[in-house]
């Protein structure tokens, strides 16, 4: 109310949108209420604000997510609440980001594997947003009688995940620098950590099966109904869905550029992957 009072005499020259794309989820696999999409069928993009941009920068924020949560809420305000975006929209998400900030254009600088020559690279990032818009989602697969929904995990569900990888990896990295320990109980714990990144991995396949419809038209949609289903499964079943789910994920990933290494003498061609996690992207150009 005060504010409608005093106005700001500064508000005209607030930030404004700086670009318009559509998401390549089209607006589904949401939450309700998570996003509104607009009738256009495009979300506005904000430029980073500087606030924005020194939550982006501070790494401890990062690890949990939240600071890559609060930024898209203040740039994208459609997206009400960023942690249910599907994985499929957050290349595009983040990408879009960074254009409406710094521009187009991205400079990388991939280190030859040969001659460790700093290359220099310029990578135009409305191609790669054009990749990520024209992919699709197949979103079910039959397999004899029975039809798997498939939804792609939620940016909530991948950071979870990937914190939960991050803190086994740390303890399977200290068990390998521990010289003392007796090796019988060092084995032990091995065998531990591997069961236990393959059940994350197990989970993270059942966690996109949406439904499983039955041929008399009964749709499973309880989750442990579904787990229990898979857990005794054929595992042809558990195989057939993870394939298609991988095929659907490589239709998203970015390609990595392939380089010619600049220094003369050694003209060596190498690919390098780019990865859109906040750290990297942000951390660069600043
Ligand atoms: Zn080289």
């Amino acid at each position: 109310m005060t504010q409608q009072m005093n106005p700001n005499p500064l508000a005209n020259y607030f930030r404004q949108a700086k670009l318009y794309t559509p998401l390549p989820s089209r607006g589904r696999y949401y939450a309700d209420g998570a996003i509104e999409w607009p009738a256009t069928g495009e979300v506005a993009i904000f430029p980073m604000t500087a606030k924005d941009e020194m939550a982006m920068r501070t790494p401890d924020a990062l690890l949990n997510g939240q600071s890559t949560v609060d930024v898209i809420k203040s740039c994208i305000p459609a997206v009400k609440e960023p942690w249910d975006i599907p994985s499929i929209d957050m290349d595009c998400i983040l990408i879009s980001i960074r254009m409406a900030s710094y521009g187009n254009k991205m400079s990388v600088e991939p280190k030859c594997p040969k001659c460790a020559t700093q290359n220099e690279y310029e990578l135009d990032l409305t191609n790669i947003l054009a990749k990520t818009l024209g992919a699709e989602w197949n979103d079910f697969v039959q397999i004899d009688e029975l039809k798997f929904g498939l939804k792609p995990l939620s940016y909530r569900q991948i950071n979870a995940k990937s914190l939960r990888t991050f803190e086994e990896q740390k303890l399977i990295s200290n068990l390998e620098l521990s010289e003392d320990m007796d090796q019988e109980v060092k084995m032990q714990r091995f065998n531990e950590s591997f069961k236990f990144l393959t059940e994350l991995t197990l989970e993270t396949v059942i966690d996109q099966v949406e439904y499983i419809s039955l041929p008399d038209g009964v749709v499973v949609t309880d989750r442990n109904h579904i787990n229990e289903f898979i857990a005794n499964a054929d595992t042809n079943i558990y195989r057939e869905i993870s394939a298609t789910l991988s095929n659907n994920k490589s239709r998203y990933d970015i390609p990595p550029m392939k380089i010619v290494c600049d220094n003369e003498e050694c003209k060596h061609e190498f690919e390098q992957n780019l990865e859109f996690d906040a750290v990297n992207f942000f951390g660069l150009n600043s």
